[in-house]
């Protein structure tokens, strides 16, 4: 494995190149691409061919490599890491490479386009106020959605000394995504399981937090940390484009209590969920149906249920509703199209959570926020406990 890492980075002398296998594939979470890619489809030599390229565009440098096939690499951006399986016959099966931390501070910020001809200094400002009211506000990133992934990203930019960051979410208090969701919500994975980066949730929280709780920790997370958060605002669906000649986005915001304007910024990123957007399926003869349909997210809790209700699915929402409603005397039937693994609590917390247990990391664990961990623990916390063992002990329990 050594041999083969060595022959990819541009860092280390150089030997034939690695022999990938067939159907061998790359996948990249943000280390050398800056987004989410997998490249696969090609031939193995092509394959070699791209990620040698890339690591070489990126000036990677290999700084440690085990025999296991996790090996550690760093880029003028980021601290990365990566794992490399091999086939039967030695050849390289799946490469993995992800970025683990960004590179400290300003350093990395490059320089205001001369086009634009200000440069950036702490929070956003105006660049011009045009005769129709609305204005131009420049940063240096904006990102979109102040929830857990939203706030925990502006939290670590602060942390790396990045200035210019904009946080803006549609709703009027952070946490209001909770706050809306149905009364009965508890969350499905253990508190420690869900803190976020530098400042975890209280102690006195219980195991399972409420909705609520949840809510007002996301508030209070982003008022002790001063985030830049700019409620009320929302991105237009295809609200931004992305301009080749200045390298900069323009994102057009609504907002309810001015005049629409026009944030610009060198970075954006999308961070509005992945659970956010109801889908509604058409059933046949619901035109028909004299009862009330609603979608889960519209379900906030029912004082006096009707006495039959159906409720289609079979995952953690619909388990919780189809409950809230039995306690409220309704007589529930859940429908559900193929099968489900159910597993109790405490194989959950025994499996799925183990990395998170008895005193292990939390979210925020990195090696500043808690310096017991080192980095190489970690990650076979993350690869090993998770992806190698839990599936197959969650598979033998079925
Ligand atoms: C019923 C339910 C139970 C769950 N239980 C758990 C659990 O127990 N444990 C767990 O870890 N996860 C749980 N999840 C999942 C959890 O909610 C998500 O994983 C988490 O919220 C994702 O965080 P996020 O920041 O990516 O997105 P979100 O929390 O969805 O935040 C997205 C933000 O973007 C904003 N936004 C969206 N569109 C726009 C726009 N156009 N302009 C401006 N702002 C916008 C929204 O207002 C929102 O504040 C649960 C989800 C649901 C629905």
């Amino acid at each position: 494995m050594n041999d083969i890492l060595q022959s990819l980075f541009p860092n280390s002398s150089s030997t034939p190149p690695p022999l990938f296998t067939e159907g061998s594939y790359w996948r990249d979470l943000v280390a050398l691409h800056g987004r989410l890619v997998t490249i696969d489809d090609v031939a193995p030599l092509q394959l070699c061919g791209k990620i040698r390229m890339k690591l070489m565009e990126e000036e990677a440098v290999l700084t440690d490599s085990r025999e296991d096939g996790h090996f550690f690499f760093q880029t003028r951006a980021i601290v990365g890491r990566g794992y490399l399986t091999l086939d039967e016959e030695g050849k390289v099966k799946t490469f993995f490479t992800y970025a683990y931390e960004i590179q400290s501070a300003n350093t990395e910020i490059p320089p205001t386009p001369t086009s634009i001809g200000m440069g950036l200094s702490g929070d956003a400002f105006r660049l011009s106020l045009p005769p129709n009211g609305t204005s131009q506000v420049m940063h240096n990133v904006v990102i979109v959605g102040a929830g857990q992934a939203g706030l925990s990203l502006s939290a670590r930019l602060k942390k790396a000394g990045i200035e210019g960051v904009l946080v803006v979410d549609k709703n009027s208090r952070v946490g209001d995504n909770w706050r809306h969701r149905y009364d009965s919500l508890h969350l499905h994975d253990p508190r420690n399981a869900c803190s976020m980066p530098f400042t975890p949730m209280p102690d006195h929280y219980p195991k399972f937090v409420h909705k609520d709780d949840v809510a007002d920790y996301l508030e209070s997370y982003a008022q002790e940390l001063s985030l830049p958060v700019q409620l009320n605002t929302s991105v237009l669906p295809n609200g931004a484009t992305f301009d080749d000649t200045s390298q900069l986005w323009t994102i057009n915001v609504s907002r309810a209590s001015s005049e629409p304007y026009v944030l610009t910024s060198r970075h954006l990123v999308i961070a509005i969920g992945l659970s956010g957007f109801p889908r509604r399926p058409a059933f046949a003869g619901a035109d028909k149906f004299t009862g009330k349909i609603l979608h889960s997210s519209d379900f906030t809790g029912l004082e006096s249920p009707p006495n039959n209700v159906v409720v289609v699915g079979s995952n953690t929402s619909a388990h919780d509703i189809a409950q809230a409603l039995f306690e409220k005397g309704a007589n529930v039937t859940m429908v559900q199209r193929s099968h489900t693994t159910v597993i109790s609590l405490d194989s959950h917390a025994g499996l799925l959570m183990e990395a998170f247990n008895g005193g292990g990391p939390t979210a925020s664990a990195s090696p500043e926020a808690n310096e017991s961990i080192s980095p190489e623990d970690l990650l076979d916390l993350e690869i090993a406990a998770f992806h190698s063992n839990t599936y197959n002990r969650l598979a033998e329990l079925r």
